[in-house]
C-alpha cells in the first residue's frame, strides 16, 4: 500500500492554510497516530490515550503532528470537508 494511496488533502488551521515547516508544500496526507502505550496505560494518564492527527507532506514526507480539533482537512480535487 503506497503512503500516498489517498487523495492529498489541503489543510487549515482555524480557517488559516497550512503549509509544510519544512518545504512550504501545501498538500499532505493523514494519518491516525496512536499515542497511547501500555505503560502509559499502566500509570493511568488516560489523558494520552488518544489519537493524533498526523498530516503527511506530500511533498518531501514530514510529519507534522497534532492534538485537538483545530485542523480541517479539504480534498484537494474536489474542495470538499474530508
Ligand atoms: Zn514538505
Amino acid at each position: 500500500m503506497s503512503l500516498f494511496s489517498r487523495p492529498p488533502y489541503v489543510a487549515t488551521i482555524n480557517g488559516d492554510v497550512f503549509r509544510c515547516v519544512v518545504c512550504q508544500g501545501g498538500l499532505f496526507t493523514s494519518r491516525s497516530i496512536k499515542l497511547n502505550t501500555g505503560a502509559l496505560e499502566f500509570l493511568d494518564m488516560a489523558w494520552a490515550n488518544k489519537s493524533s492527527l498526523g498530516l503527511i507532506c506530500t511533498h518531501c514526507g514530514y510529519v507534522h503532528e497534532f492534538l485537538g480539533d483545530a485542523v480541517q482537512l479539504w480534498d484537494s480535487e474536489s474542495g470538499e470537508r474530508a
